[in-house]
């Protein structure tokens, strides 16, 4: 590949390295290309952060109003692409899915009823504590439920560096039960039904 501008090779980021001209994406990159990142799980938040700022400041449409309307075109499209990839990498749980499918491998299989067993019973006791107006019961259920996704995401991390993506997909599978019980949990708790007194 050559810099449309200069004609010389402009390396893999969103700028030409000889002549700092904005570039189109390269054919078949992905999310990762698009902030710089290598392809793996077990990428740090604040490092996503970092790359997303960096490149979307550079991208700035303000920065190219006087530019040409090819480089304009092109910053734009790789704002949009930029923030595409920000939006599906910064949340674990669409990184995983995303990775899956960069594999080829459907994230959407049937849950174990081991999972089904242990969400069924997580979640009767949020709904007990919520109900109890139990702030405490909640907050202990809600730091296990953490402990279970941090524990999960290391898992999923393994899977992929082990070239496992069926077994990250069952791992994938159970950080979204959690991911939707710690919604459920995060509200404050529900005030108690009083009965009218007749
Ligand atoms: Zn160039």
């Amino acid at each position: 590949m050559t810099c449309w501008s200069c004609g010389k090779p402009p390396g893999a980021g969103a700028f030409c390295e000889a002549c700092g001209k904005v570039q189109p994406a390269a054919p078949g990159s992905d999310h990762f290309a698009a902030l710089g990142l290598e392809r793996r799980f077990a990428i740090e938040a604040a490092e996503i952060e970092r790359r997303y700022r960096n490149v979307q400041r550079r991208l700035h449409p303000d920065r190219f109003v006087t530019k040409s309307v090819p480089e304009r075109r092109l910053s734009l499209q790789r704002a949009t692409a930029v923030n595409d990839a920000y939006r599906t990498l910064k949340d674990p749980l669409k990184r995983a899915e995303y990775m899956l499918a960069l594999e080829g491998m459907p994230a959407d299989g049937e849950a174990s009823p081991d999972l089904l067993a242990e969400i069924l019973e997580l979640r009767e006791e949020l709904d007990a504590a919520k109900s109890a107006g139990d702030a405490a019961r909640i907050g202990e259920l809600r730091a296990h439920v953490r402990r279970q996704q941090d524990d999960t995401m290391s898992a999923i991390a393994r899977a992929f560096e082990g070239s496992a993506p069926a077994q990250a997909a069952a791992l994938v599978h159970r950080l979204r039960f959690i991911a939707r019980f710690l919604e459920d949990a995060s509200g404050t708790v529900e005030a108690r039904v009083q009965c009218p007194r007749s």
